[in-house]
């Protein structure tokens, strides 16, 4: 597994330094982040509230245009807090293919949530279908035996398909479809500041119609931990319950939570990881592997090897993932724009072939 292997450097070249696109979660709390976890007002958030947390849930709720929110441990618990408070068994529900909650999360959505997943195909463009696609995957109701369909998870940025965006109005087209097929709506917004800062609309109008949302501080933003998801007062109290059952209540979270706060201040500089993307994607276009422009944060590379590239990369202290059959980089505050030059002149020391291999 990737994850168990030594990195090993050649020590000839002259920068050693490793250059780690692997994820955006890589991160880290600053100093100006880590006086502001020091000095966090805190109280029990199990017994009663949390001051910071209960701040964190205020603002976010009020960025993502939802009434209230929910601090999580992290975004996994986030959708599944969600999807468990949407599905019984029995339900069906739908998300673009490759969706984090189809192939990321163990399958917790159908064991724990007790939805069957069912994936839908990008046809509107990458990470998303068309509202056509979605009303033919839901059908009618059939006798006793087959399963409801009753929720659409749509995921904004798509991770798997790149940090692809849903635009606002293919997102309202979507809710629509999804309302008038009388289905509920969640949204996986692990990234949706991304895609609020690539859109240039604000997070709210990505959200407009949905029953939950989930986002991530965790991700490209510096917080050590720490996610939210958001609803209704009524759904956010269902998922206050299910949250303890899946033992994420945290008492004196306000320390995570001040993290979170100064993680949403630093939303627009998310701009700079995407101008990093395009120049890593631009670079590795010259070079003729085959990339597509990202949207976003996130770089794939389409290679016909994804184990041969990421050993070849490894080799030159450049980290990367797989992800979707491709690999992945990630473009994050923690990489410079010098880094991607760095990488770039790396690549040019190796064997590589036009094809990434
Ligand atoms: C990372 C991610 C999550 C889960 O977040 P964690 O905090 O790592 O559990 C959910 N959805 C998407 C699309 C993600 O990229």
């Amino acid at each position: 597994m990737w994850c168990d292997r030594v990195v090993t450097f050649d020590s000839t070249a002259p920068d050693q330094r490793p250059l780690d696109f692997r994820s955006d979660t890589l991160t880290r709390p600053d100093e100006h982040m880590r006086s502001a976890l020091a000095r966090a007002e805190v109280g029990d958030n199990v017994i009663d509230i949390d001051p910071t947390i209960r701040r964190l849930e205020e603002r976010a709720a009020e960025t993502l245009g939802m009434p209230a929110a929910l601090w999580t441990p992290s975004g996994t618990m986030a959708n599944l807090i969600a999807l468990s408070t949407h599905l019984r068994r029995g339900d069906r529900f739908l998300a673009p293919r490759g969706a984090h909650v189809l192939v990321n999360e163990l399958g917790s959505a159908a064991w724990l949530a007790g939805g069957m997943p069912d994936p839908l195909e990008h046809d509107a463009g990458p990470g998303r279908p068309t509202p056509q696609t979605l009303r033919a995957a839901v059908g009618g109701d059939g006798p006793y035996y087959t399963l409801r369909t009753t929720l659409l998870s749509l995921e904004n940025t798509h991770n798997a398909a790149g940090g692809a965006v849903i635009p606002p109005d293919e997102h309202a087209q979507l809710v629509a479809a999804a309302r008038e097929t009388g289905l509920r709506v969640h949204l996986d917004g692990a990234r949706i500041w991304n895609a609020s800062v690539a859109l240039g609309v604000p997070p709210a109008a990505l959200t407009v119609g949905v029953d939950s949302v989930s986002a991530c501080f965790s991700k490209g933003l510096g917080a050590p931990v720490g996610s939210v998801v958001a609803g209704s007062e009524e759904f956010v109290e269902q998922a206050r319950r299910m949250r303890q059952m899946l033992g994420g209540g945290v008492r004196q979270g306000g320390v995570l939570a001040a993290a979170c706060l100064v993680a949403l201040d630093r939303v627009d500089d998310l701009v700079a990881d995407h101008a990093k993307a395009a120049r890593l994607a631009a670079g590795l276009r010259e070079r003729s592997w085959d990339v597509t422009e990202p949207q976003t944060n996130i770089v794939l590379a389409g290679v016909p090897d994804v184990e041969t590239t990421l050993e070849k990369l490894r080799a030159l202290g450049i980290l990367a993932l797989p992800m979707a059959g491709k690999v992945r980089f990630v473009l994050h505050r923690d990489v410079s724009e010098a880094d991607v030059t760095e990488a770039l002149r790396r690549i040019d020391t190796s064997p590589f072939d036009k094809t990434g291999n």
